[in-house]
């Protein structure tokens, strides 16, 4: 006998795979870094000194590029540079709403009509493209406008080259906007918050007497989980091929219960492929730092050193779609989805949020003077601020699908949103909101100066990994996004959410100096009333335990459960005010991502109940029905032997009473599936969560049963045991 399942087994265990691809001695890591990209070296090579001069204007303050001839010259220098390195195409690389990137290759050759081409690529190619878009999602953008939608090249992230086995491309990092200007994408509101958050930062460091500060950068590392197992699986698993995660599948004898697999030893040829991802993620000047095994079996984790959000972002989708590649190689699967699998860790990413100036400075880093410390709590009350008043709009930017199986689904984090800010801090803080801080914390980490404001400790915190937004020692640690998503969406309403904060700070601060007001003793005071209204949504204690979420209740923070929960914020009146105001997000353009998160909703969702009932009927069915024969055929021939059955009729019963009502869950779940739809994506997206999704939890409870009854060697789907477990 031999199905799928097996071969897939038979293949792992007859393969050997080359895993010394890489010679370390010879390809120096150093000299690697950022090889493939258009760097800041390479453009000082290259370019003439005043056009240089003026794209790292751009890059670093923030300017405007204006000349035309700029544009010429650098896309005259990319082309070349481009060339040498093998490249035969561009492409113009974009980010539209599904959180996936999109590109469209174009030659860099043209004919020139006399039966010759000439290589090329000009100014206006690199600012803008203009490819067929009709077919991404517009959420109804699109539909009331031109069908237009342009591409636009993004300066402040560099083009690189990709290769591939027959070629390389010159690759160009741009945002996609329609014709009438509005966001299609994920890059441009992202910008424009960044650029809002910004403009308010820089009026506190004013007042704070930092004149020779340019920009504010919101800076993110996103610390990315996932899981890697072998390829071969993906044969006899129709769900993982589709859906990135199993539909069915019952609990392993053995899960993560041993704690045996966190900080454990890499298998080998998963480290094989983790440093050959890390060499093109250095060739393409993605700063990776860390690697090691997460708390799931076969689950794994990758960090980079952190960068400005818009860099991060774009490096991110970069580094989600190497891994994907790379595993390839060498024979396994980078499985990105948040719940690959029941019962064990899904994965997330860990968003790493800090703002820095252009000088340098972190401005979530506690500082050691009085005066510097005041501006660390100025910019750290803001966050909380920010996070206590806008909670949904953070969450929202984290449901999906695939995350509601993480959030609020007893695992970290909850869909809570609540700040841990550590014992130290969340000391002074209570003795800022009482006015007057004038104790220490045993052990002296505190000293009050010569100011109001206490001294603070340089690790000014503990760790609490319950917690969906913790304060680590000089960043802030946002934990509840998805593994699979793009950073884009919460690091904009991030930064949109601090920005209103600094805002509200500004205003305050300016008028209360301009009143002759102490400026130390102003900040004092603003700061205690802010921490009392926004105490509420500070937790330092357990985020899953039951407590909390009463607690949590009592004091009124919402706890959105589920996607749909979510959505209905995006439109709310004091959304569209707020990013309206900071001019990051239009109605129209909120409005059409409230329609995107539906319908992706809706589709996800009724994808994989399609399928779970397309394998039940295919797989699982056939498979219980041969077996209940044999079961049968046995009990016949005991009887006819004369010999009693009692125990196999026994379980002839269970079998067959299960394989009932998993025929009768199949029925059911197909049946909601052909629920007409309204056309509403809202109420589409209520009307899928509240009929289908109980309809596939109970046929998978059914299923689940079945792969403990049937015989192993009759079982078509490959089992936890070994996917998790045959490297
Ligand atoms: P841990 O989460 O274990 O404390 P690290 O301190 O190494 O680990 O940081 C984890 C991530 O946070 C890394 O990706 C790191 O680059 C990022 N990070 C560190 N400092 C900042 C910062 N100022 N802004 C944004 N991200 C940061
Ligand atoms: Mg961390």
């Amino acid at each position: 006998m031999s199905n799928a399942r097996q071969k897939a087994i038979d293949a792992i265990a007859g393969t050997e795979y080359d895993l010394n691809q890489i010679d370390f001695r010879t390809a120096h890591l150093k000299e690697l870094f950022g090889t493939l990209v258009f760097s800041e070296e390479v453009q000082k090579a290259r370019l003439p000194k005043p056009v240089f001069k003026a794209l790292q204007k751009t890059i670093k303050q923030g300017a405007q590029l204006t000349d035309p001839a700029v544009a010429e010259a650098v896309a005259s220098a990319m082309k070349d540079w481009a060339i040498e390195h093998g490249a035969t195409h561009y492409t113009h690389l974009f980010q539209p709403m599904t959180g996936l990137t999109a590109e469209k290759h174009d030659s860099f050759l043209s004919p020139t009509g006399t039966g010759s081409a000439v290589a090329e690529f000009s100014g206006k190619e690199l600012i803008k493209g203009e490819p067929d878009a009709s077919s991404f999602p517009s959420g109804g953008i699109r539909a009331t406008f031109e069908a237009r939608g342009y591409t636009g090249w993004d300066p402040t992230s560099p083009a690189y080259i990709r290769e591939s086995p027959n070629g390389a491309t010159l690759v160009i990092p741009t945002v996609f906007v329609s014709w009438t200007g509005e966001a299609l994408d994920k890059k441009t509101p992202l910008l424009r918050s960044m650029e809002a958050l910004s403009g308010q930062a820089m009026r506190i460091l004013k007042l704070f007497g930092k004149t020779d500060v340019v920009k504010v950068f919101t800076t993110v590392g996103p610390e990315q989980e996932y899981f890697l197992i072998d390829k071969n699986f993906l044969y006899s698993r129709p769900d993982l091929l589709a859906c990135g995660r199993t539909l069915f599948g019952a609990k392993p004898p053995k899960g993560q219960e041993l704690e045996d697999q966190y900080f454990g030893t890499i298998p080998e040829r998963v480290l094989a492929c983790m440093a050959d991802c890390e060499t093109e993620m250095f060739k393409l000047g993605i700063p990776v730092k860390t690697r090691h095994n997460e708390v799931a079996p076969s689950q794994y984790e990758i960090a980079p050193i952190f960068e400005d959000s818009n860099l991060a972002t774009d490096h991110n989708q970069l580094t989600m779609d190497v891994m994907r590649r790379t595993a390839d190689k060498y024979g396994l699967v980078c499985l990105l989805h948040e719940k690959p699998f029941a019962g064990i860790n899904g994965s997330g990413k860990h968003n790493n949020f800090s703002m820095a100036t252009d000088t340098g400075e972190n401005l979530l880093e506690p500082g050691q003077t009085p005066h510097d410390n005041a501006q660390f709590l100025v910019f750290c009350v803001a966050v909380i601020r920010a996070v206590a008043k806008y909670p949904e709009l953070l969450r929202v930017t984290v449901a999906s699908a695939g995350n509601d199986h993480r959030l609020g689904a007893n695992e970290a984090p909850p869909a809570i949103m609540s700040i841990f800010l550590g014992s130290q801090l969340q000391d002074i803080m209570n003795q800022l909101e009482k006015g007057k801080p004038e104790t220490t914390l045993p052990g002296g980490f505190m000293e009050v100066g010569a100011s109001v404001l206490p001294k603070l400790p340089r690790d000014a915190g503990d760790r609490n990994r319950t917690s969906p937004f913790a304060f680590t020692g000089n960043k802030f640690e946002f934990r509840a996004v998805g593994s699979s998503f793009s950073i884009a969406g919460p690091n904009t309403v991030l930064n949109t959410i601090v920005a209103e904060s600094l805002d509200f700070i500004a205003t305050k601060l300016e008028a209360d100096v301009a009143q002759g007001k102490t400026f130390l003793k102003a900040v004092q005071e603003l700061l205690s009333g802010i921490l009392r209204d926004s105490k509420k949504v500070i937790f330092n204690g357990d985020g899953y335990s039951e407590e909390w979420h009463k607690e949590a209740e009592r004091r009124g923070l919402p706890n959105l459960k589920n996607t749909v929960d979510s959505i209905p914020v995006i439109v709310r009146k004091d959304s569209v005010e707020l990013f309206g105001k900071y001019k990051v997000y239009s109605e129209r353009e909120l409005t059409a991502r409230y329609n995107i998160f539906s319908e992706k909703y809706v589709k996800e969702v009724t994808i994989e109940a399609s399928m779970m009932v397309h394998m039940a009927k295919t797989m699982i069915l056939p498979a219980s029905i041969r077996y209940q024969g044999e079961v049968a055929t046995a009990v016949n021939a005991t009887k006819s032997a004369g010999v009693d059955a009692g125990a196999q009729v026994d379980h002839l019963k269970e079998v067959t009473a299960t394989l009932g009502k998993f025929q009768a869950a199949t029925a059911a779940l197909d049946h909601a599936l052909h629920h007409k739809h309204s056309g509403e994506p809202y109420t589409d997206a209520k009307a899928v969560r509240d009929t289908v999704l109980p309809k596939m939890v109970e046929l998978r409870t059914l299923g689940d049963a079945l792969e403990t009854m049937v015989s192993d060697d009759l079982w078509p789907l490959s089992t936890y045991r070994e996917m998790l477990f045959i490297k």
